[in-house]
């Protein structure tokens, strides 16, 4: 019909999308489902973990002092920071500070 009530479905569905799903995964530390704006569908974030300096000296500290070197890869990825990205397009859509542990 008209171009007027055409925008009017689309912010419908904009809302429903918004109710049920993320679009900004801030502060969640694992994959998690939410609505990708560019490729518009619902997909699974993909994290990447950024390692910062402070981080990896941190963890050898902790490495040596524990001597389980078990423990270290889950040092890593418990204290580095997460960065969520969209499978397909690549877009970051929510980001995670790392915890000092
Ligand atoms: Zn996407």
């Amino acid at each position: 019909m008209s171009e007027h009530s055409h925008l009017m479905d689309e912010n419908v569905v904009q809302s429903q999308i918004n109710f049920k799903y993320k679009t900004k995964l801030n502060g969640i530390s694992e994959p998690y489902e939410f609505y990708c704006f560019t490729c518009n569908q619902p997909r699974i974030s993909r994290i990447e973990y950024t390692y910062s300096k402070a981080t990896f000296i941190w963890c050898c500290i902790l490495c040596f002092c524990t001597i389980i070197l078990g423990l270290l890869p889950f040092c890593m990825q418990k204290c580095s920071s997460k960065t969520h990205y969209c499978p397909v397009c690549d877009k970051i859509v929510g980001h995670t500070d790392g915890e000092l542990c």
